[in-house]
């Protein structure tokens, strides 16, 4: 995405150049089987642009280059789409849930709020779902509040019958369903934390988030005291476990890198 405001957005620059914004996603080996963790913009997003609405793309002008989708990311890795049986969603917000029906064999994991607010949004969340988006036929598996605890958060353990540990943390407020999706490597854990935070010194103690940032995450929040209290946790976590947990967010283009 390359909306203009880079000073207010990315805290450098001036305030009408543009700036880029990314969306992570992770794609896990697991026993032969392939993950996606969020699936950004896809192929029917790069064809017809137009199903994102013209305020979003007025604001955040999505470059929709087919070679950056998930999909298209897969197979540059040698990898056969077909193999990826799995799809864990941190939200469905239109900038992360576009490649789903470009996968349309895959279980798409997500949690049932979410999954309830996406399917009948209230009047001021419609634009940011687009079920055109999920193809005409998703494999939805529904998660809810688990009993697991994962550094003190609550915790979903995913598809325990691969040797990679998975699991959904909710961290709702950004949207109603929102989680964080935390990952055993061989490096330690990841925590893939969504839209939880847009910067990576939203979780740095003192905290610092540029203000056009700062107004985006507002306007676009679902519950403000839940994702206030779950950024304060996030600090936390980094703070007290730093060299344990690798913390990073969709959008920050400097975060996993
Ligand atoms: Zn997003």
């Amino acid at each position: 995405m390359c909306p203009r405001g880079a000073r207010l957005l990315a805290g450098h620059g001036g305030l009408l150049e543009t700036t880029k914004i990314i969306a992570h996603c992770l794609l896990i080996e697991a026993d032969g089987e392939l993950v996606l963790v969020d699936t950004g913009f896809g192929l029917g997003d790069c064809s017809n642009p137009k199903r994102l609405g013209q305020p979003f793309r007025a604001l955040v002008a999505p470059a929709c280059d087919e070679n950056e989708s998930a999909i298209r990311q897969v197979e540059a890795l040698g990898h056969d789409p077909a193999d990826v049986r799995h799809i864990v969603a941190t939200h469905l917000d239109l900038d992360h849930a576009g490649g789903i029906g470009d996968f349309p064999d895959a279980q798409v994991h997500v949690f049932a709020a979410e999954l309830a607010a996406a399917r009948s949004p209230s009047l001021t969340e419609r634009t940011r779902y687009v079920s055109e988006q999920w193809g005409p036929s998703p494999i939805w598996v529904e998660h809810g509040a688990g009993g697991d605890s994962w550094f003190g958060f609550e915790s979903v353990r995913l598809l325990p019958h691969l040797d990679a540990e998975i699991a959904m943390i909710p961290l709702p407020g950004h949207t109603a369903g929102h989680c964080g999706v935390a990952i055993n490597t061989s490096d330690g854990w990841l925590l893939h934390c969504g839209d939880a935070f847009f910067f990576a010194g939203e979780i740095e103690t003192p905290r610092r988030c540029p203000a056009g940032l700062r107004l985006f995450q507002q306007i676009n929040q679902h519950d403000g005291k839940a994702r206030h209290r779950n950024q304060e946790r996030l600090r936390e976590l980094k703070r007290d476990h730093g060299n344990e947990v690798t913390l990073f967010c969709s959008h920050d283009p400097q975060m996993l890198t």
